[in-house]
């Protein structure tokens, strides 16, 4: 099986309808970070060269299915007209006559914006009634919002049911990208990169990893509960008490295997996750009430060192607080240091492609992703059903 591809989908002159992921930060009702509008351009002027009229989707925030003010799409369709230099119609209705009179009028060349998709609670549920409604204002579908694949919603899944569908060129070139990472010739040495605070949500990824990198380096909040799994003491560190069985787990495997995985030796201490006025270097226990909030220089030492013969790199999740500069150390040096090696690399994850971004190499990696949850699913081997949606007999 494998999925349609937008130049095998007839769009000319068509009413395309185009789920994007435009889920962006906004600061005082301006977009702060165009970053995912600008993944989505090549799709969306492919589109308007082929004399389309489009129809754009997006969700922004978790509105949870309720009309909020401040997550309207209207910044965000004027960014978007900016970048590409063709006025956005937009509605305030998500769907309904406003939106139909809107479309109708629609002339190729011309795009439009209903409303953020999550103000209706059809849209989480994947509502077949919300689909078809939408379905009804187009004659195809162009799926191209990677970061929302793993999840069936009716703008993505839902649409894909009731229209001649295709995957645009972003989730291509993401899948592309991820697809590389699961193929047998990836240039190794191979390694794994993982940090970040959701441990239970990223061991999944640790377990179908394993038997396929050969470094595994683990820093941040994940390696806490690795760290207390072999039985450091970590004082008030975050730890997820229910995943360290998992985590010896997995150690035990990975030792049984060839993978090699390394833990930060040295960890930064600070009583408090929030502010720096105090902090310490720890080597051993962690006292009570102190946590630790980043790798020491010794681990940023060893992991530079190990990740420097890396063929391939993928990184998801910061190896500290990065959000506090004092705290945000080890995860720009790490940053750095990839940037410099000459490893294909390829970051993953709303916050590690932010603390890329503040390190100033974004530009210097391999690929990008617009889309975490998504990719790390897609890596775990889990089916995403954004994609399945757009399957194809070969
Ligand atoms: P991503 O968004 O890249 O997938 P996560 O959301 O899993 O990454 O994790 C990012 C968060 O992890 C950041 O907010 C960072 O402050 C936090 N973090 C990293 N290291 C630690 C730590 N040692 N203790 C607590 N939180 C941490
Ligand atoms: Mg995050």
């Amino acid at each position: 099986m494998t999925h349609k591809r937008l130049i095998d989908l007839d769009v000319k002159k068509k009413k395309v309808i185009v789920r994007v992921d435009f889920n962006v930060p906004l600061q005082e009702g301006r977009v702060r970070d165009d970053t995912r509008i600008r993944a989505a351009l090549p799709t969306l002027e492919y589109l308007l060269r082929e004399q389309g009229s489009l129809i754009v989707l997006s969700h922004l925030g978790r509105p949870k299915g309720k009309i909020n003010d401040d997550l309207r799409l209207d910044p965000v369709a004027q960014r978007l007209s900016d970048l590409l230099g063709v006025e956005v119609l937009k509605s305030d209705q998500v769907w309904g006559p406003e939106v139909k009179k809107m479309v109708e009028n629609l002339k190729p060349g011309q795009v439009c914006m209903p409303e953020n998709t999550r103000f209706d609670p059809g849209e989480e549920e994947n509502s077949p009634e919300l689909a078809r409604e939408w379905a009804s204002l187009a004659d195809v579908f162009v799926s191209d919002a990677f970061g929302t694949l793993h999840r069936a919603h009716a703008s993505n899944a839902g649409l894909a049911r009731y229209l001649p569908s295709a995957a645009g060129l972003l989730v291509e070139k993401e899948l592309e990208a991820l697809g590389s990472l699961r193929a047998e010739n990836v240039d190794r040495p191979f390694a794994a990169i993982l940090g970040g605070a959701k441990v239970s949500d990223k061991l999944g990824v640790i377990e179908a990893l394993l038997p396929r990198v050969d470094l595994m380096v683990l820093g941040g909040g994940m390696a806490n509960t690795f760290l207390a799994a072999e039985g450091r003491d970590m004082g008030d560190s975050l730890v997820e008490e229910s995943q360290i069985d998992k985590a010896r787990e997995l150690l035990k495997k990975a030792r049984e295997s060839k993978t090699e995985i390394i833990l930060p030796t040295d960890l930064v201490i600070s009583p408090k996750i929030d502010a720096s006025d105090e902090k310490s270097i720890s080597e051993d226990a962690i006292t009570p009430g102190w946590k630790a909030v980043d790798i020491g220089q010794k681990s940023i030492d060893a992991f530079r060192e190990k990740l420097q013969a890396a063929g391939t790199i993928f990184w998801n999740g910061p190896l500290g607080v990065f959000e506090v500069d004092d705290f945000a150390r080890g995860t720009i040096e790490i940053a750095r240091a990839l940037s410099e090696f000459s490893a294909w690399t390829v970051i993953g994850g709303g916050d590690s492609v932010a603390a890329v971004e503040a390190a100033g190499v974004a530009d210097k990696m391999g690929h990008i992703c617009t889309g975490g949850g998504a990719a790390l699913k897609y890596l775990e081997g889990k089916e995403l059903p954004g994609l399945k949606a757009l399957e194809v007999e070969e």
